[in-house]
């Protein structure tokens, strides 16, 4: 059965439906996903990506990945390789249908003569301001170019010679010839071709040098593509009659249709590639792969899983309205999938040492602990037991009420998957700082309390001579303002970045299981929250692992 009629529909999938009652595209669905390569994906993209490979899925159609690269001064081959690669690790798979809008610069051309000999095109010698000026405004009308009205030959030996490279870059323009006085500035005669020399282009090199515009590209490289529902952002639906135009008066066999839904703003989040690119390129985060970014490589390296992103796609809808999605839901859809999924582990991130005075000091126990608590096919981790451990400073007070659930002078407490301990002596430096707690240990109490004992706390802990030393990074949201880039009082959307958004520490110790981690693995530490082992930090032994998320939803208490 197809996924059809167990999906909740949106306004995409209504229309998808009528057209394939109707025959419209003889009941094809034929999307793409069209990035252009000028930096890293983000959530925003993850969104589109998931619409546009799920549609497909669910009306046993195609996807396409396209680059719409027409802009090579920005673009570049690290760009198509990032993207590819998040593209596959969300989940999705373009088969041999991989292309690029360069693929068709020949054909492309070939349509912009078209247009020249229908009297639909002309070239022109504004210069960039001029241009400007001519274009008039959202209320007053544009002006006709002086060079609107050359002969169709003229304009075809222009424009061949614009492609032999006659001319300077910005000394001529190829436009469509629409209508100056449109109410929609898309309409006034858009530029279809630009002169761009001295540029070296990932696809085609040094090929061509002039470059055609993405409206005019985009639409017609849909059209090659046979794409049937080409699904795009808000921002486009005041391009859709330029879109039309194109493929109306070149009388293409295949005319998709364009259909815009909202974009997706998370809170606390960028999504925007030009932003992201200022981050990376003043150095204001460590990469576009930070696990703070908003990308889909940072998402991947903080440990969020692919499941969870793509659920969160679902969850949030798609809908015409513009809106801004809380952070939370993102964050529940990870909280889901890691508890379920996640492998249990014991890690203090912040150690003081416990000595269980009253156990041998050559002795080591191979205590057994389930890898997850509910799911025992997972099955089970050793964790050594010795006279020597370590715990939290924040799980120990010398006085407390009963509220503390944990470990206070002259009272027990558990330790997880071990025993009971009472803590007799505190070790204090000439500072006062704690140093060591002397604690003795009841052997009666291993996996269970003896009857008619009540110890109601449970402490996690890792044993000194086996747990492993390594670095825990714990992140927070990038910025402090939940729309930071909309923010009408500040120039500068830098000015939300949160300065506590990584705190690392040097001095965690994790239990022996982890000491061969794999990158990109995401655990429970127990109390603690998701971490995973860091895919770019984690080598020569050494340990790094980043805050995925924390168990509970801690922001909702502070707001
Ligand atoms: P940005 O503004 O971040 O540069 P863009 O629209 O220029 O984004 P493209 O590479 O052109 O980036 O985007 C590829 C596709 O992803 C487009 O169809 C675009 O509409 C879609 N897309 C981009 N941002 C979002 C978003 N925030 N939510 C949903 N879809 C998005
Ligand atoms: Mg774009």
């Amino acid at each position: 059965m197809s996924e059809e009629t167990t999906k909740p529909s949106n306004f995409i999938r209504n229309i998808i439906k009528a057209d394939n009652e109707s025959g419209k595209h003889g009941g094809r669905v034929h999307t793409r996903f069209p990035p252009e390569p000028n930096g890293y994906l983000h959530i925003g993209h993850a969104k589109s990506i998931c619409l546009n490979f799920g549609l497909a899925n669910d009306y046993d159609g195609l996807c396409n990945l396209r680059f719409d690269d027409t802009n090579p001064q920005k673009e570049n081959e690290e760009f198509v390789n990032a993207i590819k690669e998040d593209v596959r690790w969300l989940g999705f798979d373009w088969q041999e249908r991989l292309f690029f809008s360069s693929n068709y610069f020949e054909q492309l051309y070939t349509y912009a003569v078209q247009l020249i000999e229908q009297g639909n095109a002309y070239v022109c010698d504004l210069n960039a301001e001029q241009t400007r000026e001519y274009r008039g405004t959202l209320t007053e009308p544009g002006k006709n170019s002086p060079y609107r009205d050359r002969s169709i030959a003229e304009n075809l030996d222009l424009f061949s010679r614009m492609r032999a490279g006659e001319f300077v870059d910005g000394s001529k323009l190829l436009r469509a010839k629409i209508d100056m006085a449109s109410p929609n500035v898309n309409m006034r005669d858009p530029a279809l071709y630009r002169i761009r020399h001295d540029v070296v282009h990932h696809q085609t090199g040094t090929e061509w040098c002039i470059y055609p515009m993405y409206d005019y590209t985009h639409c017609l490289s849909d059209s090659i593509e046979g794409i049937t529902h080409s699904v795009c952002t808000l921002e486009f639906a005041d391009h859709r009659p330029l879109y039309d135009w194109f493929l109306d008066t070149l009388k293409v066999e295949c005319h998709p249709q364009q259909i815009e839904f909202s974009r997706l703003n998370l809170q606390y989040s960028i999504t925007s590639k030009r932003k992201l690119t200022k981050l990376v390129e003043e150095g204001l985060v460590e990469g576009w792969s930070d696990p703070r970014m908003s990308t889909i490589s940072g998402m991947r390296r903080r440990g969020y899983p692919a499941a969870a992103i793509r659920e969160f796609c679902e969850r949030i809808g798609v809908t015409k309205s513009d809106n801004s999605v809380e952070m939370e839901i993102l964050d529940a859809c990870i909280r889901e999938n890691l508890n379920e999924n996640a492998t249990r582990a014991m890690v203090v991130l912040d150690p003081v040492k416990v000595i269980i005075t009253n156990y041998p000091e050559d002795k080591t126990e191979e205590l057994i602990a389930p890898k997850h608590p509910q799911n025992e096919s997972m099955g089970t981790r050793v964790v050594p037991f010795s006279r020597e451990l370590y715990i939290d400073r924040a799980d120990f007070k010398e006085e407390a009420n009963n509220k503390f659930k944990r470990l206070v002078k002259d009272k027990e407490v558990r330790l997880r998957n071990a025993y009971v301990i009472r803590c007799d002596e505190v070790i204090k430096d000439e500072k006062g700082e704690i140093t060591e707690l002397h604690c003795s240990y009841d052997p009666a109490t291993l996996g269970a309390n003896p009857e008619g004992r009540k110890v109601k706390g449970v402490i996690h802990w890792v044993s000194a001579a086996h747990g492993v030393k390594a670095e825990v990074r714990l992140y927070d949201r990038l910025f402090n303002h939940p729309h930071p880039d909309s923010d009408k009082e500040v120039d500068d959307f830098t000015v939300h970045l949160n300065s506590d958004s990584l705190v690392t520490l040097t001095e965690s110790v994790v239990e022996r299981s982890l000491v061969d981690a794999q990158a990109g693995t995401v655990y429970q530490f127990e109390r603690e929250g998701y971490f995973c082992a860091d895919s770019e930090l984690c080598r020569d032994g050494k340990l790094v692992f980043n805050r995925t998320v924390t168990l509970r939803d801690t922001w909702a208490k502070i707001a």
